[in-house]
């Protein structure tokens, strides 16, 4: 017999219609695992104590209006610690925000509490969304369900583990740069990075803005798509997102394959991506080889226009009007001391390769070519585009890695080869939970990703559906 935090969305949905089951015994079923297993994984910094009263509000919204048309109604949600909601810390896993309270709702908050979703906590994350592991958050680092010496991914890595876990039904993270599909690859889920501009950021603590973007992870395509349906949207309050739109299918049954691109991943990793393959072309897909040579060079971009924004965006971010404050013998030293105990060693890192490349001196040589590259990706990917439908990599170069073992930063970055182009770009991906790889004589799961052009989620959908089914 299935347990009540082992169900999907589509499962909840039937289960209320015929009230085996109410909102409050879901909700509370979750609190109750949440409270035995978040030890272990650190996935949750809180679990919210209005969150059985959310369900409440939730069963009473079922008996009267049902949940045909709406089915989020009385289903556990769990959000990364960089989305506002309202009288709740949202802390971005950092010390300087450590007692922040959010005095507003994110746009995407307002649209699953309006459909009556159960806010089960916040979880943990690199802090600020930089990192690939979790490792990098003031409060330790989260750990993956699939083998708790290894790392759940990042940034989003709480959210991953909790969904994983069965701590959550659905969980909401976001990405700059591969942060809910790489954790998505390491923790079996289903992962979507939206096409930039289709999810409102208001309410989002930012990191890069121009990259940044709101998505989910599910145990089933089913579940990402009914949270991206209820969330996307134009928002007056982010000028960035896009105007409605009807979100086009695919032309053709064509995948693209930069195979040059692809061997940047471990060998089994390439092996079970290939075996993938095979199967879609069974289920009549055509595989071809396509040409992407600027792809290897997405991440260095990345790693000059992400910096740049986060030391911009990070400057408000001081020690005196919220947040953590350092008293000190003047003005700058306050400044200097706030900043330098309230921010993680990566953050830290971070916020002084952006200044520098900011600078005049080495603005031409860094971030304006960085910023040019975004244009030739970009054209690739359009030329590409032309003839296929879709382009796969796997998400991630390997599965799950131990706690500790890319301590040097650089190994760390590379995690995010396959995701940068996405992000710079603003096309939507998704990853996939297919494929297994041992480790340790560990099973460990490793994603497919599949990218698409701009509006096109309704066809990443329908693929990850073709490899995995539509789900519960
Ligand atoms: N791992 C990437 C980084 O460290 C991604 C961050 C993100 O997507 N938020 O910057």
């Amino acid at each position: 017999m299935a347990e009540l935090t082992d169900l999907g969305v589509r499962d909840l949905v039937a289960g209320y219609q015929a009230k085996k089951f109410s909102a409050v015994d879901v909700a509370e079923a979750h609190v109750k695992k949440i409270e035995k297993e978040n030890g272990a994984l650190n996935a949750y910094l809180e679990v919210f104590s209005d969150a059985v009263d959310s369900a409440k509000i939730a069963d009473a919204r079922l008996a009267s209006e049902g949940n045909t048309q709406n089915p989020l109604l009385g289903v556990p949600v769990a959000l990364k610690d960089n989305i506002l909601i309202k009288g709740k810390i949202a802390s971005a896993a950092s010390k300087i925000l450590a007692n922040h309270t959010a005095t507003y709702d994110a746009t995407v908050v307002k649209k699953l509490r309006e459909k009556g979703a159960v806010f089960l906590g916040r979880t943990n994350m690199d802090e600020f969304a930089m990192g690939s592991s979790t490792e990098h958050s003031a409060y330790g680092p989260a750990r993956n369900p699939y083998d708790i010496s290894r790392v759940p991914g990042g940034s989003s890595g709480g959210s991953a583990a909790a969904v994983a876990g069965k701590l959550a039904t659905v969980a909401l993270g976001s990405e700059t740069c591969g942060s809910i599909r790489q954790p998505s690859s390491l923790c079996g889920l289903v992962g979507l990075k939206p096409t930039y501009g289709a999810v409102s950021r208001s309410g989002l603590i930012a990191m890069g803005s121009s990259l940044d973007q709101i998505g989910s992870f599910g145990r089933s395509v089913y579940d990402v798509e009914t949270v991206f349906n209820a969330t996307k949207g134009h928002d007056p309050l982010d000028g960035t997102t896009l105007p409605d739109y009807a979100e086009k299918q695919a032309k053709n049954k064509k995948i693209g394959v930069p195979w040059a691109f692809v061997k940047d991943a471990q060998p089994d990793v390439q092996e079970a991506f290939a075996k993938e393959l095979k199967e879609l072309s069974a289920k009549g897909y055509e595989i071809v080889d396509i040409e992407f040579p600027s792809a290897p060079f997405g991440l260095a971009a990345y790693y000059i226009v992400m910096p740049a924004e986060v030391s911009t965006n990070l400057a408000r971010l001081d020690g005196m009007r919220y947040g953590y404050h350092a008293e000190g013998k003047d003005l700058f030293e306050e400044y200097a001391k706030s900043r330098a105990e309230g921010f993680g060693a990566e953050t830290r890192r971070r916020i002084i390769l952006g200044s520098y490349v900011l600078t005049s001196g080495y603005y031409d040589a860094y971030y304006r070519k960085a910023t040019a590259l975004r244009g030739v990706l970009a054209e690739d990917l359009k030329k590409a585009f032309d003839t296929v439908s879709y382009i796969a990599t796997p998400t991630t170069p390997g599965p799950a890695f131990k706690l500790g073992e890319k301590s040097d930063p650089v190994s760390m970055y590379l995690e995010d080869i396959f995701a940068a182009p996405a992000n710079l770009t603003g096309i939507p991906a998704i990853s996939v939970p297919k494929a297994t790889v041992m480790r340790d004589d560990v099973s460990l799961p490793v994603g497919i990703q599949f990218m698409s052009p701009k509006y096109t989620e309704a066809s990443l959908f329908s693929i990850a559906k073709d490899v995995v089914g539509e789900g519960a």
